[in-house]
């Protein structure tokens, strides 16, 4: 995570670089503004796979990535889920609640794949009939591992209960709009904040970089850039489109 000084002042294109401090995510940059609850997102052009070891700059994917983002971040608050999204400037910034990132990465699996058969004895493509919750340590230095509960509760005070239920519901949610487009929702992650007033926020990105997405045995998420099998915009795009179109 790097911090510096720069500028932020912005309605459009990008951010003007004058007097704003950002923080440097790997596919994210923050500003904050002159307003103290509030921070702007910019998508960067940018994926990374393997904690950042495989890296490329696709035109148009951090623009594709808000804009999933921003449907799902919608979708969910009709659900009465709260999001620390606020609005969207173009073309890929994002307004949002400030939050104090809880640094827990939530995961919730439906179908085995990815690390859990690497780590396990389970078998790729077993469904769980009662979808995994898990914990994983938000730390690129230490390569996000997996966390238990007894670990957690010697970290800190975090609402583990509150962000397990959320999930279990944001899952349900997603897998019926992703249902409804063909698409199986197989697994994706989760970050959550407090915003100014200790209410606990969905925060992050919702997007397919944070998830899987199969359909009939393929992958359309971030798969297809860490196996190197295909175009992720055109993926990502393909399934805004049909978000778009089918209105969830
Ligand atoms: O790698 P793993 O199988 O544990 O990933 C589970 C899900 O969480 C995948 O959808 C993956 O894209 C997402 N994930 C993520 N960011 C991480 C770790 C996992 O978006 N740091």
């Amino acid at each position: 995570m790097v911090r510096c000084t720069i500028s932020g002042n912005n309605k459009g294109g990008l951010i003007s670089m004058t007097n704003t401090e950002i923080i440097e995510g790997k596919v994210k940059t923050l500003f904050s503004t002159s307003e103290p609850d509030k921070v702007l997102i910019q998508y960067e052009d940018k994926v990374t796979a393997g904690n950042g070891r495989k890296v490329d700059y696709p035109e148009g994917k951090g623009k594709v990535c808000m804009e999933i983002s921003e449907l799902l971040f919608k979708t969910l608050e009709t659900y009465g889920i709260s999001t620390h999204y606020i609005d969207t400037y173009p073309e890929r910034i994002m307004s949002c609640k400030r939050c104090f990132i809880i640094p827990i990465e939530v995961v919730v699996r439906n179908i085995a794949t990815g690390s859990i058969v690497r780590q396990t004895t389970i078998k790729e493509g077993r469904i769980f009939n009662w979808p995994l919750v898990e914990y994983y340590l938000k730390d690129d230095e230490k390569d996000d591992p997996l966390l238990t509960e007894d670990r957690i509760r010697l970290m800190g005070d975090y609402p583990l209960r509150d962000m397990e239920q959320t999930a279990r519901e944001v899952n349900g949610i997603l897998s019926k709009i992703f249902r409804e487009i063909g698409l199986t929702l197989v697994d994706f992650k989760l970050e959550f904040g407090y915003d100014s007033e200790h209410n606990l926020l969905l925060a992050d990105e919702l997007s397919p970089d944070g998830m899987r997405l199969w359909k009939e045995g393929k992958s359309f998420d971030k798969d297809l850039f860490r196996r190197g099998e295909g175009d992720i915009v055109d993926a990502y795009k393909d399934i805004l489109q049909k978000l778009r179109l089918s209105k969830p």
